[in-house]
Formats: structure tokens, C-alpha cells, sequence
């Protein structure tokens, strides 16, 4: 049981930024409406996240960390169900078989703490916390130094975090997201809904200042998100973040109808940032991905990189030409 712990936990967290993104997808499935995530040494000394969901009862709390004891409805083809990210109950017993972890919850009747330390359960008794869930995740991979020596600096650790936290500000613009590495705050969101104010924090004034609302859909496919202005993008390389049900995903061939409908538009040396969130029927992806890697695979993928293409172009010219 403890050797396939370990096994699994090589596909769900390979590195810091798995964990927080695991962590952040139970909070989000309990309905956090804040959530805090306080990093130590890019991970590699501690991961809290904080959150003020829904929480669970004593019980929950310890069969959390049992393999397979999701309390989400799975079937195969539940795997993109649009209203849980949960997958197969895997996260935290294979988190837990690698690290030490502290787990306090309260679900508004009852709150308690849990320990369970590289696998073994270390104990549970009642505790005094506020409504929602802490879990801190410390001391990654201690007991596994093959795995140890596959981690990188901090820094480099860190920016994946925060690359990770932000894509999450972005797909959920109304939650409150709270980053903090070292002790300092290094990126926080208002959970107003308005992606303009999620851009300005992780860019500037003028990149979310230029940006222009796109809305397009068709009979399978609903599209929202935003379109900046490339001469305000002073990186050199473009930031396409593309969300299906909110889900970060990967897709080349979404990326290139993206890039082409920028084409015309592109200033020498500028890059495009772009957020787009696809909503569709949950039938359309393929059931056969896999959630930790990101890419995907859809039934009726050539419609929605026309509408992507479509939508965009139309925006851009209106307003870019
Ligand atoms: P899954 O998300 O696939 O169900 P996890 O291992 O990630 O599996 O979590 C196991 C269970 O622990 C969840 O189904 C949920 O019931 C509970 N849980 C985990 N994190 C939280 C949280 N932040 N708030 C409330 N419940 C949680
Ligand atoms: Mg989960």
C-alpha cells in the first residue's frame, strides 16, 4: 500500500508546483472563495495552502489521505466533470507518502487536525481552527533522495509555483488568491471577477489597460477572455493561457489559431497575451488524458479553432487596425 503510494505520487508530484496545483484544485472543488498559498524555499521546505471552503468532518479528514477514498463521484468518463477537478482521490495519499504533512479542518460542526508523516498515519484529535481547511505540506521528498536530487533551486522552483498560481487567478478570477514565498507577498488578487485587475497584477497597467474583451460562441463552444495589445507585451515570447471548463490546458493547435489570428497585427519583436477560457459540454474532450499532464483531445477540435480564429480576428481588427 505505501510502496503504491509511492508509485502513484511520482505522476501526481513530481515537483512543488504539483502539489500546489493539487491543493489548490481541492480547495477550489470546496468552494474557497480565499485562498492563501504560503510557500518556504520554493516548496522544498514547506507548501501551506489556506483556504476557507467547505471543510470536512473528522472522519473525512483521515480517510482523506486513504487511496481512492475521493468523496467526488468518479466514473471514467467523469474525469472532465465540469464541476469537480478531483481525480481519483490520489492527491493527497500520494502526497502524503512523501512528505510530512499537518492537516486542520473545520466544516462548521465539527474541526480537527490531522498528522500523518511519509505514509504513516502519525495521529488525529480535535482541533480549534476557523472554517475551511489548512494543509501544510513540509519537508518534500526527504526520505526519497532520488527524487530529492531532481528538484531544483528555489527560485527556479518558485516560479513554477507562481506561474501555476497565476493560471489559477485567471481561470477563477472571483476567487481571492493570496501567494507568498520567503514570508513576502508576492502576488494577490481581489477576487473581483475582472480578469483587467488578475492582468495588471501580473503584468502592468498598460498590458491590462489595452487589453480587449473577447466573447465568441457558437452551437458547441463558448469563448471568453482577453486580447492585449502586443505593443505593450515587452517580453519576448508570447503568453497564451487557454482554459477548457477552467481547466489549464495545452494545445498546439488551439496556440496556432491564437497566433494566426494575431498575425496581421504584430508589431516586429511583439507577442501577443491572451486569455481564453473555452466553456463547453464535458462530452466534446476525450475522456483518455491524462489531468496531470496538460494536453488535450477534442472531438470537434477544428470548430473551435475556427471560432477562436474567428473571434479574435474580429476583435483585433476592430480595435488594433
Ligand atoms: P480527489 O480530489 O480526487 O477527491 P484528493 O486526494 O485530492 O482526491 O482529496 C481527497 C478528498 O479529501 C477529497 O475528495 C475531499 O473530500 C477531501 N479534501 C481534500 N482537500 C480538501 C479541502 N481543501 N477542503 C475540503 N475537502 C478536501
Ligand atoms: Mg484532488
Amino acid at each position: 500500500e505505501h510502496l503504491s503510494n509511492m508509485i502513484a505520487a511520482g505522476e501526481v508530484v513530481e515537483r512543488p508546483s504539483g502539489i500546489v496545483k493539487e491543493l489548490v484544485e481541492n480547495s477550489i472543488d470546496a468552494q474557497a472563495q480565499t485562498i492563501a498559498i504560503d510557500i518556504v524555499q520554493g516548496g522544498i521546505e514547506s507548501i501551506t495552502i489556506t483556504d476557507d471552503g467547505e471543510g470536512m468532518d473528522a472522519q473525512d479528514a483521515t480517510t482523506a489521505f486513504e487511496r481512492h477514498a475521493t468523496s467526488k463521484m468518479k466514473e471514467e468518463n467523469d474525469l472532465w466533470n465540469i464541476h469537480t477537478m478531483g481525480f481519483r482521490g490520489e492527491a493527497l495519499p500520494s502526497i502524503a507518502s512523501v512528505s510530512h504533512v499537518f492537516l486542520e479542518t473545520n466544516n462548521g460542526s465539527e474541526s480537527s487536525a490531522v498528522e500523518i508523516s511519509y505514509g504513516k498515519f502519525v495521529g488525529a484529535r480535535p482541533a480549534a481552527c476557523p472554517l475551511g481547511t489548512r494543509i501544510r505540506v513540509e519537508h518534500l521528498f526527504q526520505r526519497t533522495p532520488a527524487r530529492f536530487k531532481h528538484l531544483k533551486s528555489p527560485q527556479y522552483e518558485f516560479s513554477l509555483i507562481s506561474d501555476v498560481v497565476q493560471k489559477f487567478a485567471l481561470a477563477y478570477p472571483e476567487i481571492r488568491f493570496t501567494l507568498s514565498h520567503d514570508g513576502r507577498t508576492v502576488f494577490q488578487t481581489k477576487g473581483s471577477g475582472n480578469l483587467r485587475e488578475i492582468l495588471m497584477q501580473m503584468y502592468d497597467r498598460s498590458v491590462a489597460k489595452s487589453a480587449i474583451e473577447i466573447d465568441g460562441e457558437d452551437l458547441d463552444y463558448r469563448l471568453r477572455g482577453m486580447a492585449v495589445q502586443p505593443k505593450y507585451n515587452r517580453a519576448t515570447k508570447y503568453f497564451i493561457f487557454l482554459f477548457i471548463n477552467r481547466r489549464m490546458v495545452r494545445s498546439y493547435h488551439l496556440q496556432k489559431a491564437v497566433l494566426d489570428a494575431y498575425h496581421p497585427y504584430l508589431p516586429k519583436d511583439r507577442f501577443p497575451i491572451v486569455v481564453l477560457n473555452v466553456e463547453m459540454d464535458a462530452h466534446l474532450v476525450d475522456v483518455n488524458v491524462h489531468p496531470s499532464k496538460w494536453e488535450i483531445r477534442l472531438s470537434k477540435e477544428r470548430q473551435l479553432e475556427k471560432l477562436i480564429y474567428d473571434t479574435l480576428r474580429e476583435a483585433l481588427k476592430e480595435k488594433f487596425e
